[in-house]
């Protein structure tokens, strides 16, 4: 659905010291394992989403707030996107350093810096199940995540000041465009962090249709999605559970192949060869493939062909008829 965007034009948004509209290069490795903290157990199986204030800084309210709102609205959308779900809870953390404490310059420093932080605070960082999605007061550029494969462990770091930004503008989470784009680019930012914290990557440079997920283009959000893998992914994760009877499979997958066959439907989803590779195809795909039939039912009706095909009343049901099955009720030559 977002085929043909133009892609040029995503930096007015920076003019505002926000989150930038341009693809970020800001997944990380988990560094190498400590040895687990006692604490780990209280912080495992749910996403526990801290907001950092230097010490030199009062807590900003409302920005806390609007980040409570933009976590729920967040996980809202994992929810109608995936099919799963995950509890949260939202913690004040007030540093011992002042703002300028974490300063930094590019990504890499930044990120050293919040490990240095609530390593020093005794976060149970990487531990088992554990997921923590941390918005910092006083840094407004700098957003990163990883997860350590091993652990199912991940950090996310988000800069607070963004928050403030939407609140002066009005904006509750998921609401407004940003930056002359389509869609809430702060809010799809965290979506997209917690994605990385939740182990998804970038999806391939490649893939058509890519600004789809949210792991790719987070400022179509709410409006974008998961590709079908990156739902797989998400469903071994231990902190998503199903959010309904059933785990639906994702909205986005729910579309028809109707006269789409062979391309790509309206709801985002696929209805060529490849889809199944991708995981991404439309949930009645099969419409378009029907199954190769060859051999005869002459000689053969209601048991298997000598030509290994079948021609008994289950054969449909298998898709395992002869090209002729069908003839077996009405014919003269089969029995
Ligand atoms: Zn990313």
């Amino acid at each position: 659905m977002f085929k043909g965007r133009s892609l040029g034009m995503l930096v007015p948004f920076m003019a505002l010291g926000c989150h930038p509209l341009r693809e970020l290069d800001d997944q990380r490795e988990a560094p190498p394992r400590l040895v687990q903290q006692p604490l780990a157990g209280a912080f495992a199986g749910q996403v526990t989403a801290l907001y950092l204030v230097p010490s030199d800084q009062d807590l900003d309210v409302e920005g806390l707030a609007w980040y409570e709102a933009a976590v729920d609205d967040v996980r809202g959308f994992y929810e109608l996107q995936s099919g799963l779900t995950f509890d949260f809870n939202i913690q004040v953390v007030q540093s011992a350093h002042p703002a300028m404490w974490f300063e930094c310059d590019d990504g890499d420093t930044c990120w050293g810096r919040l490990h240095d932080q609530l390593w020093e605070l005794h976060y149970p960082l990487y531990a088992d199940n554990t997921c923590f999605l941390v918005a910092q007061q006083g840094n407004g550029a700098h957003w990163a995540a990883a997860m350590d494969p091993l652990t199912f462990g991940g950090l996310a770091q988000v800069g607070a000041d963004a928050f403030q930004q939407m609140v002066d503008s009005d904006c509750a989470p998921g609401v407004c465009p940003q930056g002359g784009q389509d869609g809430d680019g702060v809010t799809g930012g965290i979506a997209h962090e917690l994605g990385h914290a939740f182990g998804l990557p970038h999806p391939p440079e490649t893939l058509p249709n890519r600004a789809f997920s949210i792991m790719a283009e987070h400022w179509h959000y709410p409006d974008n999605g998961f590709f079908g893998a990156e739902v797989e992914l998400l469903r071994n994760h231990p902190i998503l559970r199903c959010a309904g009877p059933g785990c639906e499979p994702a909205e986005s997958l729910q579309g028809s192949c109707d006269a789409a066959c062979g391309t790509q439907a309206e709801a985002g989803c696929w209805c060529d060869p490849d889809c199944e590779a991708y995981a991404d195809c439309c949930a009645d795909v099969g419409v378009c493939t029907p199954p190769e039939e060859e051999g005869t039912c002459a000689g053969y009706c209601g048991s298997q062909s000598s030509d290994d095909c079948y021609c008994d009343e289950e054969c449909r049901d298998y898709g395992d008829c002869c090209a002729d099955g069908s003839a077996c009720a009405t014919c003269g030559y089969c029995d």
